[in-house]
């Protein structure tokens, strides 16, 4: 065995790869492998693959690969260009890394392993590389996993928008709703960022009249949107939004309320706005006595409740008639903002009452936002959009991207 074949075979070279040359200096906590390619070597051309190409010239590059304990280990070698006779001077791809990285694959398959796992800048600081380095490398792999996404089984849509940068700017989220993950992420929240969506579906081996069911919030631009460019979709508007809707309602009429009866209402907001099984029993004996009062909050409260039944009744004609019945009941009382909630219900009668028959709901996004929002969290200083969107695919996505490089070598 030659000098260095431990190396060599610690890397999974092979022919006419080999190491040359190591330089070990531990001062500056570093070790250097030189790789060269055995003298008269040929080389198949990158382009057409035909074999035994001459090399023309050669240029030197240098990678920084996994460490070598704690000694930052880099590769070097001269990456030949090759005569083709139909592609003339072409640039050899080398085994270890993918054209134009600074990094082997390797190193590669490592920072994606751990940006999984935690914040961009953390993983920055850890392999002791620049961040935008290490988001060059994401946005590589994300990128390729996004392209090779088969979007050929997808028929129900959810769509939701996330803000970034504190409200500055707004991506959408596109899922499908059966695969339970996020397939499309783009900037903005209007009709194009759908018609984007419709696009991006139809050349990932969709097809735009598949979408049979969406389910989104009930904004125009999304609406217009989707009438236009899912044309076969029924609209399911999503429950959540739909409650969130009538949650302010509620907290409109406490916040009135409260100007009157401040004794009363103080510090009350979330005893409104929880789910009566998430109260405390201590919390759940205080809204006992407020609604003993004759408050207005407490009545559109127990209103607020009695909508909640429409989405536990199973028959759609039943559900539908309760719902009219309950809009009847807001409109007769005098609780102005819950009047205007059951406007809307009205105004968008279709898309709520699809529920029951589609069954479809964001619930999956607005899971996924809560993991957005971490992520976001956790690594301050996205700086860009695209940043973030990269961010939003890695947690919501299920791409797993670059987990082909587990199995390349060396
Ligand atoms: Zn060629």
């Amino acid at each position: 065995m030659d000098e260095f074949g431990l190396f060599r075979q610690a890397l999974g070279l092979e022919e006419p790869w080999e190491v040359v040359d190591v330089q070990f200096d531990p001062s500056r906590r570093r070790l250097d492998l030189r790789i060269d390619f055995r003298k008269g070597a040929r080389f198949p051309c990158p382009e057409c693959g035909a074999a035994g190409c001459k090399v023309h010239d050669t240029e030197s590059h240098t990678w920084r690969h996994l460490n070598f304990f704690e000694h930052e280990a880099y590769l070097t070698a001269r990456v030949p260009r090759v005569i083709c006779p139909e592609h003339r001077v072409r640039q050899v791809q080398v085994p270890w890394a993918r054209e134009r990285s600074d990094f082997t694959l390797l190193f590669e398959a490592l920072v994606m392993a751990l940006v999984k796992e935690m914040p961009v800048k953390a993983v920055a600081g850890l392999v002791g590389e620049h961040d935008t380095k290490v988001w060059r490398i994401v946005h590589y792999y994300v990128d390729v996993a996004v392209e090779a996404q088969d979007l050929s089984g997808m028929g129900r849509a959810g769509m939701d928008e996330t803000s970034s940068r504190r409200g500055q700017s707004y991506v959408s989220v596109f899922a499908d709703l059966d695969e339970r993950r996020a397939v499309y992420v783009a900037e903005g929240r209007d009709q194009a960022t759908v018609q984007a969506f419709s696009c991006f579906l139809e050349t990932h081996g969709g097809d735009r009249e598949n979408i049979t069911e969406v389910c989104q919030d009930m904004s125009e631009a999304y609406l217009a949107g989707t009438l236009k460019h899912l044309p076969a979709a029924e609209i399911t508007f999503d429950r959540y939004h739909i409650k969130k809707h009538l949650n302010e309602a509620i907290d409109e009429v406490r916040r009135a309320e409260a100007k009157q009866q401040a004794g009363l209402l103080k510090n009350t907001r979330y005893l409104w706005l929880k789910r009566p099984g998430k109260l405390t029993a201590k919390q759940h004996d205080w809204l006992d006595e407020l609604l003993q009062q004759p408050l207005q909050t407490a009545r559109a409260y127990e209103q607020a409740l009695k909508f909640d039944d429409f989405y536990e009744i199973d028959d759609p004609d039943t559900a539908e008639e309760y719902l009219r019945r309950w809009i009847a009941e807001v409109n007769a009382g005098e609780i102005e903002p819950l009047i205007t909630f059951a406007q809307m219900l009205e105004e968008y009668w279709l898309g709520v009452t699809r529920w029951h028959h589609s069954r479809v709901s964001n619930g999956l996004l607005e899971g996924l936002n809560s993991l957005i929002q971490a992520a976001k969290r956790r690594a301050r200083g996205y700086r860009t959009n695209r940043n973030y969107i990269a961010m939003i695919y890695l947690v919501a996505g299920k791409l797993n991207p670059g987990h082909q490089l587990a199995h390349s070598t060396p």
